[in-house]
């Protein structure tokens, strides 16, 4: 069997054409959503996730703006800033790039941001509206995996959901999402007992555990739908070897560049699954794509536009 590709930068560009009609609509009411990005200090990777959200914001018509205080700023210099964006009725969603550094208080930062302008979906009180399945504002990557399932048409209610991995950030919020969509779910870390005979289990399987292929191809129950969500780089060649041995293609690549993106899936699983996301271009696309959505939803919640939902969908737009 050969998986059918859940390509999630196609996802993302019908969520983005989505997202930009719902953003005309409401220009014609006179309101232009927008989001406000803190990049602290000068890591290149923070800044390139930055400079990509907000290429996102002006490819779909938001305001942006994009604050770089230096990496010295301390937990009160960083808190003031946050009170500006949180009284500024411009901003519809604040965004808080992440690693902060060392001697910043990071939990005080994201609790100080408004949870109606929380659209990392991160602040407590919207993780609590998610568990108790109030409407919210909800974590982009595991809202991103929904949209990707929903999209692809892949049955989740009754449903054997397995989670690999348990953060605040992707495994609690996707199991939480799966049991709200009516899957049965399972949620394993470092110390869940026999891992391959619970995911030979699953019908949908959800890995976020950081561990390059770690997941082998035959835990995969023939057919089921796999979401992806790890994002290793793999530099070793060895190890290289071991992933991409039947592609090819992908390992020339890795020769001639050092490096190659990886998931927490054996990429071979695409001969057990029935669906799978690849990466990358799988779920990495729709974190953007879910982030883009939260602030247009955020902008219309904020100003009473619409009934917000636990299933985020694209924000207004169906
Ligand atoms: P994290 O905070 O490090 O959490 C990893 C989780 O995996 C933990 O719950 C851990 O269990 C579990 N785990 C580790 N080793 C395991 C093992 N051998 N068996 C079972 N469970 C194991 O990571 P995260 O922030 O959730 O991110 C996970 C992955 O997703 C990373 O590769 C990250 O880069 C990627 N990611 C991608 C996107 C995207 O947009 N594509 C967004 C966010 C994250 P314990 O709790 O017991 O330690």
């Amino acid at each position: 069997m050969t998986a059918r590709v859940l390509d999630g930068t196609k996802i993302r560009d019908q969520v983005f054409s989505e997202l930009s009609a719902v953003v005309q609509r409401m220009a014609a009411e006179g309101i232009r959503p927008g989001l406000a990005a803190v990049l602290v200090g000068e890591n290149p990777a923070s800044q390139l996730y930055v400079k990509s959200k907000i290429a996102a914001c002006e490819q779909i018509g938001l305001a942006s703006w994009m604050y770089t205080p230096p990496a010295s700023i301390t937990t009160d210099e960083l808190l003031h800033l946050v009170k500006d964006l949180n009284n500024d009725d411009a901003v519809d969603g604040i965004l808080i790039q992440l690693p902060l550094p060392p001697q910043v208080d990071a939990k005080r930062i994201l609790e100080a941001v408004d949870p109606a302008k929380d659209v990392d979906g991160f602040h407590p009180v919207n993780l609590g509206r998610l568990v108790s399945g109030r409407p919210g504002l909800v974590a982009c990557t595991p809202a991103g995996c929904m949209e990707i399932l929903r999209r692809a048409d892949i049955k989740i209610e009754g449903a054997n959901a397995v989670v690999l991995g348990r953060s605040d950030i992707v495994g609690k919020p996707m199991a939480l999402l799966l049991m709200h969509a009516n899957a049965t779910v399972t949620i394993c870390h470092s110390k869940t007992r026999d891992l391959p005979d619970v995911v030979r289990r699953a019908d949908i399987v959800a890995a976020a555990m950081g561990k390059a292929g770690y997941v082998a191809a035959d835990w995969i129950r023939t057919g089921a739908a796999v979401i992806d969500v790890g994002t290793n780089r793999v530099t070793d060649a060895k190890e290289a070897e071991r992933l991409l041995r039947n592609f090819p293609a992908r390992l020339e690549k890795f020769r001639a560049k050092g490096s190659a993106l990886v998931g927490d899936v054996h990429p071979d699983a695409v001969n057990t699954a029935g669906a799978l996301t690849p990466v990358p271009g799988g779920v990495g696309p729709m974190t953007i794509a879910m982030l883009m959505s939260n602030t247009v939803k955020a902008a219309r919640l904020r100003r009473g536009k619409i009934e917000n939902h636990i299933a985020p969908s694209v924000a207004g737009a169906r």
